[in-house]
C-alpha cells in the first residue's frame, strides 16, 4: 500500500512519541498550557552551531511533542532522530537542557543585523502536534525583524495553520513547507503559504523537476563539502520559487526513500 494511503488509514494510530509523555516526567517538570490551552514547548539555543551542513550559525531545538503526528517520517526515516542530535533533542524534549521561548526570543533580538540562523535543527513550529501556538510564532517573527532566520514545517496538513505560516514569511521570517515527495512539494506549493522544500530518494544528487514541471535544487551541502548553511542561505529567501531537495540522508534512508517514492 503507498505510504499515503497508509497515512489516512491509519490517522491515528501513529507512534508519534519518541520521548516520554509529559506525565512520566519529574514533578518539576510539569508543562504550561497557554491561553490556547497548547502545552508549551521546551526551546534550546546553540549559539554557534558545529554542524558540518549548517556552518557556524546560531540553530535552536524545539521538543519533539512540536512533531505533528502526520509527518510521515515520525514513524522512521527523520534524520534527526539518530546519532548526537537525537540524544541532544531527547534531554531537551524532556527539559533537562534548554529553556523557555522567551530565552530564545531575547537571544534572536540580540542578534546582529542580517545574521542567518536556524530555527530547528530539530523539532517544529511552537504547539503540540498539529496545533500550531501562532501567538508564540508570532514572538518569534517579531524577534527575527532584521535577521535571518529560517526553519521547515510539516504542520501543514490543518489549513488553519497556513494563514500563519504565510504571515510569518511576509514578515520576513522563512517558514519553509516541508514536503514528503516531490509531487507533495507541488501540492504545498499551490497553497502559496510559503517556499517548499522536499525529500528525494537517497540516490538523487543532481538538480530535478516536480511532476507539475517546478524545478528542484538539490541542497548544496548535501553534494559539496566547500558549501553550508552558512554561505548559501537559499532556505532563508521565502519569496524563491524554486524547491529546495533534500537526498535523504542518515541512517534511515532507505526508510525515507521509500516514502518519498511512494508519497
Ligand atoms: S539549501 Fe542552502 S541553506 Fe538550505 S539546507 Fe542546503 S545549504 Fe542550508
Amino acid at each position: 500500500m503507498a505510504t499515503r494511503e497508509k497515512l489516512i488509514n491509519n490517522k491515528n494510530k501513529f507512534p508519534s512519541r519518541l520521548f516520554p509523555p509529559a506525565h512520566s516526567l519529574p514533578p518539576t517538570l510539569s508543562r504550561i498550557y497557554n491561553h490556547q490551552n497548547i502545552k508549551t514547548m521546551y526551546y534550546h539555543i546553540t549559539p554557534k552551531s558545529s554542524n558540518s551542513k549548517t556552518g557556524p550559525i546560531p540553530v535552536t531545538t524545539t521538543s519533539a511533542d512540536s512533531c505533528p503526528p502526520s509527518c510521515p517520517f515520525s514513524g522512521g526515516g527523520c534524520y534527526a532522530k539518530s546519532g548526537k542530535l537525537a540524544m541532544h533533542w531527547k534531554k531537551v524534549s524532556a527539559g533537562a537542557r534548554g529553556g523557555s521561548l522567551e530565552e530564545i526570543t531575547s537571544f534572536i533580538g540580540s542578534l546582529p543585523a542580517g545574521q542567518l540562523w536556524r530555527h530547528n535543527q530539530a523539532g517544529d513550529l511552537p504547539g503540540e502536534g498539529e496545533s500550531l501556538d501562532y501567538r508564540a510564532l508570532r514572538k518569534i517573527v517579531q524577534s527575527n525583524v532584521g535577521r535571518r532566520g529560517f526553519t521547515y514545517t510539516h504542520k501543514h496538513e490543518r489549513r488553519s495553520n497556513l494563514k500563519h505560516i504565510k504571515a510569518a514569511n511576509d514578515a520576513g521570517f522563512t517558514v519553509n513547507l516541508s514536503a514528503n515527495s516531490p509531487a507533495h512539494a507541488d501540492e504545498l506549493a499551490d497553497t502559496g503559504a510559503g517556499p517548499v522544500v522536499c525529500v528525494l530518494d537517497q540516490t538523487i544528487t543532481r538538480n530535478t523537476t516536480t511532476p507539475a514541471g517546478r524545478k528542484i535544487v538539490v541542497c548544496p551541502a548535501t553534494v559539496r563539502d566547500d558549501v553550508t548553511c552558512s554561505t548559501c542561505g537559499l532556505c532563508a529567501r521565502s519569496s524563491r520559487s524554486v524547491i529546495i531537495g533534500f537526498p535523504a540522508h542518515g541512517t534511515s534512508k532507505r526508510k525515507a526513500s521509500e516514502i518519498s517514492n511512494t508519497f
